[in-house]
């Protein structure tokens, strides 16, 4: 009897890594799953097909989707695993419908095998499940493993009556990806859909997804699906004319203070922001401007505003906006309501970031930095390092704002903020302790022991803290060795993104001046102040310049005004002697003059991984 095929397409595989020697690498291949096996085979046009593998399905033990928190360096998104013999088969669909009809197919055809009990929801990478953290490839699962479909479900948080009644709010969109804090919180991967539950809570709201777990996510990191409901925003006023958007602007009288209105265009949503900043044609100051939401012709949503970053829905603009100014005036900051006035930042999340100065133990000396000193401390039982802020370095207000949102981008590559201690003088940070120090004094200590693997390992670690960052609409601004950290198992983090903008010292902010990374900087950072992830791209290449030549400093002997001469005149950082052919051109593709010329970091990451022998 011949097999007859259940699902057949195209979707991108890892490689199985069966020797621990064989690179890394993600290959399209076009999938046949039918009643026999599940085959891939490699198709190019104008070639003849070539088969590739066949796992004939008695041998599979089982399939799942892989609940990820790093980045995915291929251009598919949506990982699900076939753990077969002694191999996981890693398999990336295009969208979460096309990966869940797949898994819920193998499951279908595997169901009466010897399955697994328990399963392992993540990843296994650099020698180690990212799920559990146990270090055997073929350790036993950490999650039971459903055969039927809704594995690990977990029980409802506990929901008071009274707060039933907002059962049932729609579907929302994950914004980016969140890796739980807490025993309730849900893991989001970025772009996929989940049930909205409850939505009472000004910060945490209670989602479901599509295997039935539930648990809470921060509300700013979802965003619900229609795009047209804008009615749960607190910035958005959908009855108010354009002189009482001024108005309230006017009287609420904070700088960034905005609101998204509708436009008298039918269809059509306003940005009003307040501003003191001076006009350039004599206009009135403060006052407040008006930025129409524009929307691309090519069919799609893609809405943008004073520059053309585009994004698919209009929270995901504003909430870009809120954290880079790009082309308006000044960043949105404050969201104004017509029944509110500013939204106060009060509530239960406060205690989340606000530490407590009985709470903090504070040691040894470690270092000193742009901010001021930085120390060893205890909180909370955990080691963590210090940064006192000196007064007169950093603009106070705005940090405590932004503070909430940089404790909110978590990922295993960057250094984590736990929380800012506002109640003493002067005001200090808490940081994530890193054993090994900066990654520049790294690099200089072990001169001449820094083999190929840790090298490419370390470029690897930033550009994978890198592209989170990227996906999260974040720009570090200052990317360099000396702003990564190392732990004690030599992995590397970034650390102080973002942090520039709260700088108060001119010598290091304008690109005329002696401080100013000019070094690190893309040439459109140089002559306009232009940053984005891109131009993050460029320092990248820097780091990996500093890598590879074991922390010297880039442009040893030749001051910033010689550095851009020489780059104006086409000219580049020079191949480190320890740097491939290969690993160069990489650095090379991050000083092209154009910033959409570069790469970004998902395919740096991409590039690097191929050649990782790891
Ligand atoms: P700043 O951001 O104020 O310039 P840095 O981040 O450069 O300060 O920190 C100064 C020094 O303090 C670093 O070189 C490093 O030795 C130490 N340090 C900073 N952060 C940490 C950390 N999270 N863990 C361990 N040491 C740290």
């Amino acid at each position: 009897m011949f097999p007859r095929v259940i699902l057949k397409g195209t979707m991108i595989k890892k490689s199985q890594q069966k020797k621990r020697t064989s690179p890394c690498n993600y290959k399209e291949r076009f999938f046949v799953l039918d009643t026999q096996d599940l085959k891939y085979s490699e198709r190019r046009p104008g070639k003849k097909p070539m088969m590739k593998g066949c796992i004939e399905l008695s041998r599979i033990k089982c399939a799942e989707i892989v609940c990820s928190d790093v980045p995915i360096p291929c251009s598919y998104k949506y990982p699900f695993q076939v753990f077969h013999d002694s191999h996981y088969l890693y398999i990336f669909a295009p969208d979460n419908d096309c990966r869940q009809r797949w898994v819920r197919a193998l499951k279908e055809e595997t169901k009466h095998n010897n399955l697994v009990s328990k399963y392992h929801p993540n990843f296994w990478m650099d020698g180690k499940w990212r799920c559990c953290q146990q270090t055997e490839k073929l350790a036993a699962g950490c999650h039971v493993y459903d055969p039927e479909g809704y594995a690990s479900k977990k029980p409802l948080p506990k929901i008071p009556d009274a707060e039933m009644n907002d059962f049932g709010k729609g579907t929302v969109i994950a914004l980016q990806d969140y890796t739980p804090q807490g025993d309730d919180d849900l893991p989001l991967q970025k772009d996929q859909e989940y049930i909205l539950i409850k939505n009472s809570h000004p910060d945490w709201w209670a989602v479901q997804d599509y295997l039935g777990n539930i648990g809470f996510v921060p509300r700013t990191y979802v965003v619900e699906k229609s795009v047209n409901n804008l009615n749960r925003f607190e910035w958005y006023n959908k009855n108010i004319t354009r002189g009482e958007a001024e108005n309230l602007l006017m009287q609420e009288g904070k700088e960034g203070a905005f609101m998204v209105r509708d436009s008298r265009q039918a269809g059509v949503y306003t940005v009003s922001v307040f501003t003191k900043a001076p006009g350039s044609n004599g206009e009135k100051n403060p006052r407040v401007k008006h930025y129409q939401i524009r929307q691309t012709e090519t069919g799609e949503s893609a809405f943008y505003l004073a520059e053309k970053y585009l994004f698919s829905t209009i929270p995901e603009l504003i909430l870009y906006h809120q954290h880079n100014a790009a082309g308006l005036i000044t960043r949105l900051r404050h969201p104004v309501s017509l029944d509110g006035g500013c939204s106060q930042e009060t509530g239960p999340s406060d205690d989340q970031w606000e530490v407590e100065p009985e709470e903090l133990i504070l040691g040894q000396e470690l270092g000193s930095g742009q901010f001021g000193l930085v120390l060893e401390g205890r909180w909370r039982g955990r080691k963590v390092a210090v940064k006192m802020i000196r007064e007169e370095c950093m603009s106070d207000e705005e940090f405590k704002e932004e503070a909430r949102v940089m404790m909110r981008l978590s990922h295993c590559k960057l250094v984590q903020l736990y929380g800012v201690c506002t109640q003493r003088s002067p005001m200090c940070l808490l940081f994530e302790f890193m054993e090994n120090g900066c990654l520049s004094d790294y690099l200089r200590s072990r001169k001449g022991h820094l083999s190929q693997d840790l090298m490419l390992g370390m470029c690897m670690d930033v550009s994978e803290g890198m592209a989170y960052l990227e996906s999260s609409n974040f720009i570090h601004r200052d990317l360099a060795a000396r702003n990564c950290l190392v732990t004690k198992n030599n992995e590397v983090k970034v650390s102080d993104f973002g942090m520039t903008r709260f700088v108060l010292d001119d010598q290091y902010t304008s690109s005329q001046c002696s401080k100013f990374p000019v070094k690190w900087s893309a040439p459109e950072v140089i002559k306009y102040c232009k940053f984005s992830s891109k131009s993050d791209v460029w320092s990248f290449g820097v780091l990996m310049w500093e890598v590879y030549n074991e922390g010297r400093l880039p442009y040893e002997n030749r001051s910033n005004t010689e550095v851009v001469e020489s780059l104006n005149a086409g000219l580049r950082l020079l191949k480190p002697r320890l740097a491939s052919g290969t690993v160069y051109l990489l650095m090379e593709l991050c000083w092209k003059e154009k910033p959409d010329d570069r790469p970004s970091f998902a395919q740096l990451l991409d590039e690097l991984a191929s050649l990782s022998n790891l």
